[in-house]
């Protein structure tokens, strides 16, 4: 049977995937982007019901198209997010193949390019873009074994308090995820405690304009690499309720107890670092600098924007951070589920390529691997700080699709069309 040929193959239709192939499409490069369940599946299925984009509509986009169902100012819900997507595919007209997963990519040892089987057969490939995403395996750290009495959950699996048995919940992790779950379990009549680590808290709004915007004028989003070489900074912000500012002495005071960060597990017991007010110390060192900076580019460039002096004020700290619990007995607390709000690692178990050092990370710089035709999209901090962002990742697409375009060049050029100096009608 004749194998099918095309000259990228973009691994993953969600939001890396489709803007990879709008570029590609303005460079008139042949593609295919497979997707092994539906386009923006990760926004359907592998997040909570309740979750709103943390960014508003206006920012959390690409340039092309509008939300068209959502205020500008407003947070889209994750299904509006994943339909956002689909309708781009449709508006670009991207050759998307749902339901085909990737199995092995595997470089030809005889001819350029990829030979890339899939549930669905073999495409030979000049280039091979993944775009798998920054989370695509959960990680949940080995602290508490298997069979102890909580049910043990992580982030991606979970959509609504109902899902959890009755009883008290420990959330580890309090980025984005670990705050809004954490948040909407207490509201809903749970008891909770909240495992705090290193954190960013960025202010929701300063000054009437979104974290999002503050980020974007002060040059943060274009950050080329992660602060004191943090790979992964948990921004802990929300959507949620219309948008809010992650406080953590406010949800001290609506009845979330605080910990530190989960250290070991014995017998039952649970025990914590003694790290919770430092963690909060620095996060909220963080958001007074951010006020700083924004308060100086408002000087700098003498704008209109009202003053907002209450947004400094911090006030007491909560006992739970004055006095930590350093243990916890889960039966005594009666905690009957820990959700592990405990990030994500990548899996490029199907890309047999030398492009991974030695911990398996990518090498690439800027998503153009050092391996010649493999490239990379939607890695964290992939070109800069909101390269795995809805917005960051339709630039960096842009980037790695001019390299293609670049290298296609290269490989179109016929030597054979020179005009020949040597030949008698020139010489005439
Ligand atoms: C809870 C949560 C909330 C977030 N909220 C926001 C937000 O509000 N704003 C924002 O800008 N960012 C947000 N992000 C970050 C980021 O935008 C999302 O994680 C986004 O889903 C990343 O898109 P992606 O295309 O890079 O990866 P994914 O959405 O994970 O897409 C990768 C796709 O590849 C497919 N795939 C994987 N392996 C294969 C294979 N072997 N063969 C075929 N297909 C394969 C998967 O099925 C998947 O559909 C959030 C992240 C999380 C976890």
């Amino acid at each position: 049977m004749p194998v099918e040929e095309t000259e990228v193959v973009v691994v993953g239709a969600g939001q890396a995937g489709v803007a990879m192939s709008e570029h590609l499409g303005t460079h008139g490069i042949p593609h295919i982007v497979l997707e092994r369940d539906r386009i923006a599946e990760r926004w359907r299925s592998a997040r909570w019901d309740s979750l709103v984009a943390n960014g508003p509509a206006w920012h959390d986009r690409f340039p092309g198209l509008e939300f068209e169902d959502v205020a500008p100012d407003a947070f889209a819900p994750k299904d509006k997010v994943a339909d956002y997507f689909v309708a781009y595919a449709e508006k670009i007209a991207a050759p998307i193949r749902c339901g085909v997963e990737v199995t092995s990519v595997r470089r030809h040892s005889d001819r350029p390019g990829f030979r890339v089987e899939t549930s669905a057969g073999v495409i030979d490939a000049r280039q091979v873009v993944a775009a798998t995403g920054p989370f695509q395996r959960p990680v949940i750290p080995p602290v508490v074994p298997d069979d102890a009495a909580p049910v043990q959950i992580h982030s991606n699996a979970y959509h609504n308090p109902g899902q959890l048995p009755e009883g008290a919940v420990l959330v580890v992790g309090a980025g984005s995820s670990g705050v809004q779950i954490a948040d909407e379990l207490r509201r809903s009549g749970r008891q909770v405690f909240l495992s705090v680590g290193p954190h960013d808290r960025p202010p929701r709004e300063y000054r009437g304009r979104d974290f999002c915007w503050w980020l974007g004028v002060l040059g943060l989003w274009d950050a080329e690499t992660p602060p004191q070489g943090a790979e992964h900074v948990t921004i802990a912000v929300s959507g949620a309720r219309g948008g809010h500012t992650v406080d953590f002495r406010a949800l001290a005071a609506d009845g979330i107890e605080l910990l530190g960060m989960t250290a070991s597990y014995d017998s039952g017991v649970l025990r914590f670092a003694p790290d919770l007010a430092e963690n909060i110390a620095a996060g909220d060192a963080k958001y007074l600098e951010l006020l700083g900076a924004a308060d100086a580019y408002v000087a700098r460039n003498a704008l209109d924007l009202p003053e907002e002096p209450e947004a400094h004020v911090l006030g007491p700290e909560p006992e739970c951070v004055v006095n930590p619990r350093l243990e916890l007995d889960l039966a005594e607390a009666g905690v009957t589920s820990i959700v592990w709000a405990t990030g994500y690692a990548t899996d490029y178990s199907w890309l047999d390529a030398d492009a991974f050092d030695d911990r398996g990370r990518p090498r690439h710089r800027r998503g153009v691997s050092t391996e010649p035709g493999v490239y990379f999209l939607g890695l964290p901090w992939q070109s800069r700080r909101g390269s795995s962002f809805i917005w960051g990742v339709w630039h960096d697409a842009r980037y790695v699709a001019d390299h293609i375009a670049i290298q296609h060049g290269y490989l179109a050029h016929d030597p054979g069309s020179r005009p020949d100096t040597a030949s008698p009608t020139q010489q005439s």
